[in-house]
């Protein structure tokens, strides 16, 4: 099985990626977590990712494709599945993975979105800047990221229901009972 977590930033994509890749050992693969790991160690990925990243803007899409495109490629090699976090992100980028699967013989992909009140995803990201650091955390870059959210990534929830199916679950809760909710629907 392979998946895609979709949702707003702040939804708790990656903590659930990371429960739900231990329960069924899938290939965690956060484009973001990608991008801040390039950043760190000062590589040419990182240097041109910088700035899109911590004005809270996206990263252009041949640039996140191309990583995507040489995990994807590794993974299906060593025959392992993948959970998406953070991609795709547009609609070109969402049409460009559908390429992908076609060319890598990919199936069974399913795609969950979780949801939840932007006054949610504001205070869980407020706190985690506060936790953790992240740059693009405070109030004004989180404000930008849920517009480039609203504009270039919801578009990309039409996109899947209209090619595929896509389920949502509320993101709503602790992160136990939202990764039973996500178990259960894509059981
Ligand atoms: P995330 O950790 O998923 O919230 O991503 C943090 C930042 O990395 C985003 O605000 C973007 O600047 C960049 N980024 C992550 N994934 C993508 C993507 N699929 N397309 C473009 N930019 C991305």
């Amino acid at each position: 099985m392979n998946l895609i977590l979709f949702g707003p930033p702040g939804v708790g994509k990656g903590t659930q990626a990371e429960l739900l890749r231990d329960f069924y050992h899938l290939h965690h693969i956060s484009t973001g977590d990608m991008l801040r790991a390039a950043i760190k160690g000062g590589t040419p990925l990182g240097l041109e990712a910088q700035k899109f990243v911590e004005s809270g803007g996206l990263v252009p899409d041949t640039v996140i494709i191309g990583l995507v495109r040489e995990v994807l490629e590794e993974d299906k090699k060593a025959g392992k599945g993948f959970l998406l976090d953070g991609f795709p992100r547009t609609v070109a980028q969402a049409e460009a993975l559908e390429k992908l699967f076609q060319d890598l013989h990919i199936e069974d992909v399913r795609i969950v979105m979780i949801e939840a009140p932007e006054e949610e995803l504001i205070t869980r990201m407020l706190k985690r800047g506060q936790d953790s650091g992240r740059v693009d955390d405070s109030e004004a870059t989180i404000r930008h990221r849920l517009d480039v959210y609203n504009e270039q990534t919801a578009p990309v929830r039409t996109f899947y229901s209209t090619h595929r199916s896509i389920k949502t679950v509320n993101g709503l809760g602790t992160k136990e009972e939202v990764s039973d909710r996500i178990r259960k629907t894509i059981a």
